[in-house]
């Protein structure tokens, strides 16, 4: 009697529950544009937008919805994203300038993470806000404003080990240490250094950027940001923004037991108390010590209960840790306004890897784990890199006879994934995966969910192969259309009412006179 197969299912919204069923379309779009394929949904990260918009509207609080671009180089989610009201979080030069091409004026555009001249330089020039590290790029900015006669940057300032009071007195560090930004402990310093470049820059407000699933540790950051924006209104300066960073996380998976069971067989078979689970009993983090478990689980927790929006939701409605009340009440009773920066969690449901399957060897054997290749590597879907387990969905070539008889449809097999690179090492996933019936070659594999870093964020050249293509793919009453990523424009869609306009009114004569203009 074969164990029960151990699943682990993707949550799939209805999007993209509709697309994957979508055989009839899907197969003739890899046929042309080649495996593996990426698809993006512009629609669903309009959605998205509108799910993190509403949860402001419940605690009543104004502020931006920033995209972290980072999580995916789509430009037709970027594009659509312009046609909404959310705003842009650029990590790189390269991002600014795809984000002024995609629609996105400066005004909505915030500039993160480590920052070389030129980065700077069009940031400043163009009017972008700059999310400051520190002191030195403080020092670096004022003087490129002046230097060439800019007008005044907007600038957070990016914090970061944000201490509380221990109840017996003392202070404990409540958040883990970051490279980025600058120590709470060492506001006053920035605050005096801001002050001597009053002339070049304006302090809008304070961030941070927490790469963390505890609410605790993220609570205990947003109240430390409440008291440095004090902080900055006794030193004079008029700060109104907290920007709160991304890690807002994604919930992969549709059933919680699943992964409740897969976690606890994975420990089981660390220990060797079960057969093996994995290529070369490869442990996620976990090793056995004669008989005792070492390590722990290095994965992402592929289900959460509560995630994306209503992560930030369960956040606001936190107490914070020292005034007791909750977050959202203490913003808005200093009338702050709030900044977000999701990435993954803006994409959630956004896009999926699709690849062919090029071979299916084994099955002989009652229990032997079927070998199945596909045209992708591991890079191609980094799934593995980023610890998160789901399952594939089989989308079978439609209308072809299934020449291999050896297994009836609907039997459950195992499998190992291996890639299209020669290498032992290339598995898309080290782990054995349970699928509800053999593929054949020619069927496709879906790996949903992989808009949020998977799909092209280590997308590379090896063996000189390229990089996947992207198609964006969108529902025009109930017939799947598509087009390459870089040639779709939101055209086909109602501009959203809460869209900024796409003129704003011209500066007045007063901004013209405060220096605009290079001379
Ligand atoms: C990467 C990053 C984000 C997005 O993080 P997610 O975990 O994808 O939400 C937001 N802000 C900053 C500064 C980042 O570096």
């Amino acid at each position: 009697m074969p164990a029960a197969p151990l699943y682990l299912e993707p949550r799939l919204a209805p999007r993209l529950t509709s697309l994957l069923a979508s055989g009839d379309f899907l197969h003739p779009l890899v046929d042309g544009l080649g495996t593996p394929l990426n698809v993006v949904l512009p629609e669903q990260v309009a959605e998205n937008v509108r799910h993190f918009r509403s949860v402001f509207r419940r605690h009543h609080l104004r502020g931006a919805v920033h995209f972290a671009h980072k999580a995916n180089r789509s430009s037709a989610l970027v594009r659509r994203l312009a046609s909404t009201d959310a705003s842009l979080d650029v990590a790189s030069l390269e991002e600014l300038q795809h984000a002024l091409s995609c629609g996105f004026t400066p005004e909505r555009i915030g500039a993160t993470g480590p920052k070389e001249p030129e980065f700077l330089w069009l940031a400043a020039r163009t009017g972008v806000t700059v999310n400051v590290e520190g002191a030195a790029e403080l020092d670096a900015l004022a003087a490129l404003v002046r230097r060439h006669r800019l007008r005044r940057a907007r600038v957070l300032l990016r914090l970061s080990d944000f201490a509380g009071e221990r109840p017996g007195g003392g202070v404990r560090l409540l958040s883990r240490r970051s490279r980025f930004g600058t120590p709470v402990s060492a506001l006053d310093t920035l605050l005096k250094v801001a002050e001597r470049h009053r002339d070049a820059v304006e302090i809008a407000g304070v961030a941070y950027h927490l790469d963390t699933t505890s609410l605790q540790e993220k609570a205990a950051a947003l109240e430390g940001c409440v008291r440095a924006m004090n902080e900055c209104l006794e030193h004079g300066l008029r700060p109104t923004v907290i920007d709160m960073g991304g890690g807002f996380g994604v919930n992969y998976l549709a059933h919680e037991a699943q992964w409740e069971t897969y976690t606890t067989q994975l420990t089981l078979a660390a220990l060797g108390r079960r057969p093996p689970m994995t290529w070369r009993r490869h442990g996620y983090g976990l090793s056995n010590d004669a008989g005792t478990l070492r390590g722990s689980l290095e994965l992402y927790p592929s289900y959460r209960k509560v995630a994306g929006a209503d992560y930030l939701d369960a956040l606001l409605a936190q107490a914070a840790p020292s005034l007791g009340r909750p977050l959202g009440e203490v913003l808005l009773e200093h009338l702050f306004d709030l900044s977000v920066e999701p990435g993954r969690a803006l994409v959630d449901q956004c896009g999926a890897t699709l690849a062919r399957v090029l071979e299916v060897r084994g099955g002989d054997e009652a229990e032997e784990v079927l070998t199945v290749r596909l045209g992708m590597n591991a890079d191609d879907c980094a799934l593995e890199e980023h610890g998160i387990l789901l399952d594939p969905v089989l989308v079978p070539r439609p209308g072809a006879g299934r020449g291999d008889t050896r297994d009836e449809d609907g039997r459950p097999v195992r499998v190992y994934l291996h890639g299209n690179l020669c290498l032992e090492s290339d598995l898309i996933t080290r782990r054995i995966v349970h699928l509800p019936r053999r593929p054949a070659p020619g069927d496709l594999l879906a790996f949903p969910n992989t808009a949020g870093y998977c799909m092209d964020f280590n997308a590379s050249h090896a063996q000189r192969r390229p990089p996947a293509r992207k198609a964006a793919v969108h529902d025009e009453g109930g017939v799947w259309r598509w087009s390459l990523d870089d040639l779709y424009w939101p055209l086909h869609v109602p501009e959203d009412p809460a869209a900024p306009a796409a003129h704003p009114p011209a500066a007045s004569t007063a901004d013209v006179h405060e220096g605009l203009h290079e001379v």
